[in-house]
């Protein structure tokens, strides 16, 4: 087939035969966050381009090499979002979200756009799942956020992932700590990249997060930042350890995690896989970002939060031979043969379906035989055909799909009928899921929702 165009590299379709995993875990994560507090927030896809400059850093990677920057019509520059906390930074500021109680805790699903190699686990759209707790400096909030993340993670019976947090402090140790890397860098300044060797002079830190194989290498043996704390900060990270140590929370110190967005301040995190299909992957990380509201303009605003790569959650999900729930089946399939037939197939699927059951009848105009195919196909729990002579006898026999048994219900009252069958064959299915321990809670959180 000569297709006249392709998606984009770096870009995806999330066909129907999986876009419930998605729909499921999105559900799943806003219902957790929501546990916590955190309420939805939706902002902009593209936002000016200042923004991310000023809030990201524009010595970063993310703002130096990977934005998707255009002039709109009027000549202004506009970036799509590479991430989501500073556009609801901004939209925290610009409402006056600060005048409500604090702190304000916000979360989001949105698609995030960079301009990286495309490779596994790597797109150029992608998705994540933010959260972002605006106005507490409490190392309780960052062990809060932590736990948030774990949550997630236990639910959903992710359990080959690691946590690794590091502290890398606030501007006035921060100052001390770059001296020591324009040191150690100043010994190599032939062998960084370009760019690197701007960021020698404005933000040597960035040079270790430079994803040049040489800049990496060299950036491998530079001094670490947790040498360089303050005791402010040194305190804080140990509060935040105690907090973790109280919750039973698993880490590890990784003092080279230094995350390459330049708000964070203090501690920063991150999770990653130890699954051998997708080791070493990062599947969500973020930190405090004390500085960036009043970056942006705003009153010193102590803030912090986190983000996952949707696509990368589900590939560590998929490693880990996880199914998730809520496939959209068919519940029943009404077959029919002639026009009179189609007519009340059309009348009790619409019936069915104010009943909250998945019906389908033919809209296709093909044989019953085509039909039942069809039926099978798209994998109906349960079936029937109506013909003239059912709708004169006023009645039809269902045929449930697993087992073959045979059920002859009322036509006039086969939605209430059908209905409490079908109540009943759930409950039958949530009292089998219940002998599988480790899904249980996930198989009866869906079915609740089917029962409903
Ligand atoms: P960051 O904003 O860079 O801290 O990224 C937060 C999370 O988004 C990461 O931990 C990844 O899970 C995910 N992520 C970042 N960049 C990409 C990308 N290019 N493709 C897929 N996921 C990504």
């Amino acid at each position: 087939m000569a297709l006249f165009t392709k998606a984009v590299k770096g870009t995806q379709d999330v066909l129907p035969a999986n876009s419930y995993k998605n729909r499921f875990l999105e559900n799943t994560l806003l219902d957790i966050a929501s546990n916590f507090g955190f309420k939805e927030i939706r902002t902009p896809v593209f936002e000016h381009t200042e923004l991310f400059a000023r809030g990201v850093g524009d010595t970063t990677d993310v703002v130096q090499k990977e934005m998707y920057t255009f002039l709109d019509k009027g000549g202004r520059s506009i970036t799509l979002r590479p991430e989501g906390t500073a556009g609801a930074a901004r939209a925290f500021l610009e409402h006056g979200l600060f005048n409500e109680p604090l702190p304000q805790k916000v979360c989001y699903i949105t698609s995030c756009y960079r301009y990286e190699k495309p490779q596994s686990g790597r797109y150029r759209e992608f998705h994540q799942f933010g959260v972002e707790v605006f106005g507490t400096p409490s190392p309780a909030a960052d062990a809060e956020l932590i736990s948030l993340a774990n949550e997630i993670f236990a639910f959903l019976g992710i359990d080959d992932l690691t946590l690794e947090i590091n502290s890398i402090g606030c501007p006035k140790c921060r100052a001390e700590y770059h001296k020591a890397l324009k040191a150690y860098f100043e010994s190599y300044k032939e062998e960084l990249c370009g760019t690197c060797l701007d960021r020698l002079e404005r933000n040597p830190m960035r040079i270790l997060d430079c994803k040049s194989p040489i800049c990496s290498k060299i950036a491998a043996e530079a001094p670490v930042v947790l040498d360089y704390l303050c005791d402010e900060c040194k305190e804080h990270f140990e509060k935040v350890k105690s907090y973790l140590d109280a919750l039973n929370i698993e880490y590890k110190i990784n003092p080279k995690i230094v995350r390459g967005l330049d708000y964070y301040t203090k501690t920063v995190f991150e999770f990653v896989s130890s699954n051998e299909k997708t080791a070493g992957l990062v599947c969500g990380g973020g930190g405090r970002y004390d500085g960036l509201i009043e970056e942006l303009g705003g009153q010193h605003t102590p803030s912090l939060g986190f983000a996952m790569g949707l696509e990368r959650l589900l590939s560590v999900i998929e490693a880990q031979g996880i199914e998730l729930p809520g496939e959209q089946k068919c519940d029943i399939y009404i077959a029919s043969i002639g026009d009179k037939a189609s007519l009340k197939a059309a009348g009790i699927c619409t019936d069915l379906r104010a009943e909250g059951v998945g019906a389908q009848f033919d809209i296709a105009g093909r044989s019953v035989k085509a039909q039942m195919k069809y039926a099978d196909k798209i994998g109906a729990k349960f079936t029937c055909v109506i013909g003239d002579d059912d709708i004169e006898k006023g009645e039809v026999a269902i045929k449930n799909m697993e087992n073959g048994e045979k059920t002859v219900l009322a036509l006039d009252t086969f939605t209430d009928d059908f209905s409490s069958m079908w109540v009943q064959s759930a409950a039958n299915a949530l009292a089998d899921s219940l002998s599988n321990e480790d899904f249980a809670s996930l198989d009866i959180n869906n079915l609740m929702g089917g029962l409903k």
